[in-house]
């Protein structure tokens, strides 16, 4: 069977492996000059399995209000006139509420899980190397309101059997020794002990290669325009130097930019980019630096050791497609890195960038079948497709050639919005 991949992120990289190891003929398109070059390109490289959440929760609405007005703020609302913009917030405020987190963070849990689960599979096949670490999150409180507040994130926790631990200042310390420094400005933790991070784009780099000695075809430079589709099916792609791709069947896995491409063929998905931002820095002194990931609460702002980086990353901005990185974008990635380690790494060589979470309103990705028979979608992922790619990849593989997945796509496909 021949498939067009179409999209070389984390995600289409990772459909594209688990097709051609069960033998299909697979050729990725995708408009950059290489792989993970966009979203997947410098997220904050948390596997997120134990934070596998909604941010559609109860509770939200009001603390975003709230996060619009702090001087370091985690949210910025750009007031676009797009009916998109408003209706896909929309959507999001109306699962703000106990029944819909419950449903939507079960949703997620399974693909999340399941990722967390074939991922060192992938890893053992392969032998690729991505700056992987396995020692957990720790969500850093810097109140006692706040680590109060996590009472009902442990509760679910459990309830899903993700383990985790409470930590006093010291024990926060005995995980990330470079706290130490500064003691003052926290109070506890909550740490996710099965937590994993690694660099999302190293990892995609390394596994498009693997997949081109397994025979795959990975087209570069190709823009898609549009999908060409006759009765009920899909008969190509049409890209705008190399004309019309074509196969038996074909994937979209292009992020943020997937409603552009599936909005003209009636495939009205509530995929919007919703733009964060990070800043890479090199090491200057180990024993300073983080050994995994910190969550900083308040900013909401995660630290990230990647080999001899640190990847400081965070804020949710909502201003459409733009993908500018004004002077001050990253100012608050910036200040929690100097203020929680001040002397781990050189500031002044932190290299920024943004990019844009393709995010659903329920917070679950889209993944499988479409109303064309021979298109399947892999998409959505929102805040957590490094966590979700490895499931992602394998679940939809097995849905293009016609097998069961291992994970029920119940309430994960393009249904649940009757498109
Ligand atoms: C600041 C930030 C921090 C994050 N932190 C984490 C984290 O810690 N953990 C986690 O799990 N997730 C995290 N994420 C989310 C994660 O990065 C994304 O969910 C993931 O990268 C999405 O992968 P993708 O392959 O769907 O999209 P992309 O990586 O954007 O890939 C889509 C591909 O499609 C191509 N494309 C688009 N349109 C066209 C077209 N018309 N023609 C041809 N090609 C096209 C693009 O070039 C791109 O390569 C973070 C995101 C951000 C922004």
């Amino acid at each position: 069977m021949k498939v067009v991949v179409m999209g070389a992120g984390v995600i289409g990289v990772t459909t594209a492996y688990y097709l051609a190891r069960q033998g299909a003929e697979v050729t990725v398109l995708d408009r950059q000059l290489g792989p993970g070059l966009e979203t997947s390109y410098a997220n904050a490289g948390e596997l997120s399995y134990g934070m596998t959440s909604p941010w559609a929760a109860p509770g939200i609405p009001m603390k975003a209000v709230k996060w619009l007005f702090m001087k370091r703020r985690p949210l910025f609302i750009w007031p676009l006139i797009s009916p998109t913009m408003w209706a896909w917030g929309w959507q999001m405020l109306r699962n703000c509420n106990d029944e819909a987190y419950r449903v939507n963070k079960s949703r997620m849990v399974r693909v999340s899980n399941y990722s967390r689960d074939v991922m060192p599979d992938l890893i053992a096949e392969t032998g690729i190397e991505y700056d992987g670490r396995a020692q957990g999150t720790l969500q850093l409180f810097r109140t006692e309101k706040q680590l109060k507040g996590s009472k009902a994130d442990q509760e679910i926790l459990a309830e899903y059997d993700s383990p985790y631990e409470v930590l006093d200042p010291e024990g926060c310390i005995a995980v990330e020794p470079a706290l130490a420094a500064v003691r003052d400005k926290f109070v506890g933790g909550l740490r996710l002990t099965a937590d994993r991070t690694g660099d999302c784009r190293m990892f995609t780099v390394a596994l498009a290669e693997r997949c081109a000695e397994m025979g795959v075809e990975f087209q570069y430079g190709q823009s898609i325009r549009s999908i060409a589709v006759e009765n009920n099916k899909v008969v190509g792609v049409d890209t705008e130097i190399a004309g019309r791709i074509t196969g038996d069947a074909y994937v979209c896995a292009l992020g943020s930019f997937g409603p552009k491409v599936l909005n003209p063929i009636g495939i009205r998905l509530p995929v919007y980019p919703v733009k964060g931002y990070s800043v890479t820095l090199p090491v200057t002194d180990d024993a300073m630096a983080p050994q995994s990931t910190i969550m900083d609460e308040t900013h909401k702002v995660a630290v990230t050791r990647l080999g001899d980086r640190i990847r400081v990353a965070g804020t949710a901005e909502i201003a459409g497609y733009s993908g500018r990185l004004g002077p001050h974008a990253t100012d608050t990635v910036r200040y929690v890195i100097s203020d929680l380690f001040p002397k781990g790494g050189d500031v002044f060589r932190a290299e920024g960038w943004t990019g844009l979470r393709p995010m659903t309103p329920d917070g679950t990705p889209v993944l499988g079948p479409s109303r064309y028979a021979n298109l399947f979608l892999n998409t959505g992922h929102g805040t957590l497709g490094w966590t979700m790619a490895c499931g992602s990849g394998r679940a939809v593989a097995d849905v293009v050639l016609g097998k069961k997945p291992e994970i029920s796509l119940e309430g994960i496909t393009a249904e649940r919005y009757g498109v």
